[in-house]
């Protein structure tokens, strides 16, 4: 896997948008969150099949490459590889990219909604909920998920430092997790369109 396949070049993400009937500059709308911010989990089958969890913050989709994909089970720990931002558009995006292309493959909208700080929750009144933002340079980011397939809250968490550093994805201990789902070998498809990667290769691999 590259140490980053977030490196999606300005014109292919703009290319990618002509494809989309909605998404135009400024504030982006999303018909399927009812609330913002928004998360996105797009199973990525590139040189090495991973899924990329892009989360909203701040007006653009900060984004990690977890290899197995999240689970609902708290005993596992996902290696979650920081990958670029992304802009907020790419959360609709499914279809394939280029093979000639850094991180080229198929991308399936694998899960999506809208996500909530979990630091609101235990911040006293009055006080300023420590945001997502500092979370992240903080290294210990808590979140709760609102999929169609995820719910319930998710960590990650920032191990070691320097060279060494590395973010797990983490089911959180609460009502939703569930040790016997495996989502995403029993939940495949996408949750925009009904596809497997399969087709969604097929269908649009021949695209110019
Ligand atoms: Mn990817």
């Amino acid at each position: 896997m590259p140490a980053s396949d977030g490196a999606l070049s300005d014109y292919q993400w703009k290319r990618d948008l002509r494809k989309t009937p909605e998404p135009g500059e400024g504030d982006v709308e999303f018909d399927w969150a009812e609330e913002r911010p928004i998360f996105v989990i797009q199973k990525h089958d590139a040189s090495s099949l991973h899924y990329d969890f892009r989360i909203e913050v701040d007006g653009v989709l900060k984004s990690w490459a977890v290899p197995k994909g999240p689970s609902t089970d708290p005993r596992d720990r996902r290696l979650a590889i920081p990958t670029e931002d992304h802009p907020l558009q790419y959360a609709d995006f499914e279809g394939v990219i280029p093979e000639d292309e850094y991180g080229g493959g198929a991308v399936l909208i694998w899960d999506r909604g809208s996500y909530r700080n979990l630091k609101e929750d235990e911040a006293e009144q009055g006080e300023e909920p420590r945001s997502v933002a500092r979370q992240i340079e903080d290294g210990h980011v808590t979140i709760w998920l609102e999929g169609q397939k995820l719910c319930g809250g998710y960590a990650l968490i920032r191990t070691g430092s320097g060279d060494d550093a590395r973010w797990l994805l983490i089911k959180m201990k609460d009502d939703r997790a569930d040790a016997r789902r495996n989502p995403t070998g029993t939940e495949p498809a996408s949750v925009a369109t009904g596809r497997t990667i399969e087709e969604i290769a097929r269908e649009e691999g021949g695209r110019p």
